[in-house]
């Protein structure tokens, strides 16, 4: 067989790692062409809230496609992305009365940063500083790699990224030193901060709780810093509520949502701001427009899928299966944490996760590839973040596939003892 073409994302080929070849997917359930299954552990990276394939948003998909596929968004609109928009507002805080639109987290988010700095830029009070929480992950875009952590994910890189003031993580009893922190950055004038509310994801499933958030926030706010929320990760449920956000009471000057969108069937993302954000662009000079674009802003075939996904969480018991989910994980977690490799369980909403005890630490912990591999032969899609084993199921996993999930990873760590 000739080999593959394909250049694997965050796959290191030289390890020839299998790679197989998935046909088909439905509810938390993976299929591949030669007739094996896997339950999807990881959300396929995250994005997947209700199921895979669910057949009201692959209907609203083929629907729109036989009407519109694509439309230039500069100057022109279409119905899907007015419902998106209205919709989007109404189940978001009320100060947040704008949204653009992108493809991805990471363009999310350079589009925040980007509105963050117009809006000082037009304002006539140019600041220019962004501030970033440590270990936290935005993207891979360069904008978005240099807001997030510095490590091997972009050390080649490097020379492209812009400084950024960071502020430790505030770990439990440590939180006063984050505080301080973000004060003292505050104070020196940034534009921004930007952060993901209560759980970092790829920086090891690292949480941290409401009330810290909302410290945080309200630093920003006293010193007329910006506050973007990047719950890229955190929206659609995944800590328990529609926003992490909303756990803290904090509303965002500024939010990005992408991944579970459109329930995470096709990529589409949105920046929403407040109405200052969008009026300080607003005049009749052109030279004061927001520039930013990409070709397929707001593309309707995937307006019309988080079209949908809003419809599902009307009218279907998503935040039942959420809080089930949650109690379900409380009670796995439980049960594991007495494994003599298992430290650090931690939960927030229907995100589980622990640490390994082991030597080799941070990201390319050989321990991550072991289960990962072990987990495909085993009839589960599991990633580990380096030491961190994570669990993180679309809302439709039944009890029986999340004990599935849990028996493959403690085979998995009693394989390694
Ligand atoms: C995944 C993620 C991103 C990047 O999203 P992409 O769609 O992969 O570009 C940004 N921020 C957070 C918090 C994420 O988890």
């Amino acid at each position: 067989m000739t080999p593959s073409p394909v250049w694997h994302p965050f796959t290191q080929h030289g390890l020839g790692e299998e790679i197989p070849l998935i046909e088909r997917g439905q509810g938390a359930v993976l299929h591949s062409a030669d007739g094996r299954q896997w339950i999807d552990a990881i959300s396929s990276w995250w994005v997947t809230t209700h199921g895979h394939a669910h057949p009201r948003i692959m209907a609203a998909i083929a629907a729109q496609s036989a009407k519109l596929d694509q439309i230039i968004f500069a100057g022109w609109t279409h119905a899907p992305a007015e419902t998106l928009a209205s919709g989007l507002i109404d189940i978001t805080p009320e100060p947040l009365t704008r949204v653009f639109f992108s493809d991805s987290g990471s363009t999310a988010v350079e589009v925040a940063l980007k509105m963050a700095l117009g809006y000082w830029h037009n304002r006539k009070q140019p600041r220019q500083g962004i501030i970033v929480m440590e270990h936290s992950y935005h993207g891979d875009t360069i904008g978005a790699m240099s807001v997030g952590a510095r490590g091997v994910f972009n050390r080649p890189y490097a020379p492209l990224l812009f400084d950024v003031t960071a502020v430790p993580f505030p770990a439990e009893g440590a939180e006063q030193a984050t505080f301080d922190a973000l004060e003292a950055a505050c104070k020196a004038g940034a534009a921004a901060f930007i952060g993901e509310p209560l759980v970092l994801g790829a920086g090891g499933m690292l949480m941290y709780p409401a009330h810290v958030l909302a410290q945080m926030a309200a630093i920003c706010a006293a010193h007329d810093v910006l506050f973007i929320a990047d719950e890229v990760m955190t929206g659609w449920g995944r800590t328990g509520t529609m926003l992490a956000c909303e756990q803290a009471g904090v509303i965002p000057d500024i939010l990005c949502l992408s991944k579970g969108l459109t329930g995470g069937s096709v990529p589409l993302a949105v920046t929403l701001a407040r109405e200052e954000i969008f009026m300080a662009h607003w005049s009749q000079d052109r030279a004061d427009c927001f520039f930013h674009s990409s070709s397929y802003t707001a593309n309707p075939i995937a307006c019309a899928a988080a079209v949908e996904n809003l419809a599902i969480w009307r009218d279907e018991p998503v935040q039942q299966r959420i809080d089930d989910l949650a109690a379900m994980q409380t009670r796995a977690l439980a049960d594991i944490a007495g494994h003599p490799q298992v430290a650090g369980t931690r939960q927030c909403g229907t995100i589980a996760a622990f640490d390994l005890h082991s030597d080799a630490s941070g990201y390319l912990s050989n321990w991550a590839v072991h289960l990962g591999a072990f987990g495909k032969a085993n009839g589960v899609l599991i990633r580990p973040l380096g030491n961190t084993v994570y669990v993180m199921p679309p809302y439709c996993i039944t009890a029986e596939q999340l004990d599935r999930i849990y028996a493959v990873v403690r085979a998995g760590l009693d394989g390694r003892t």
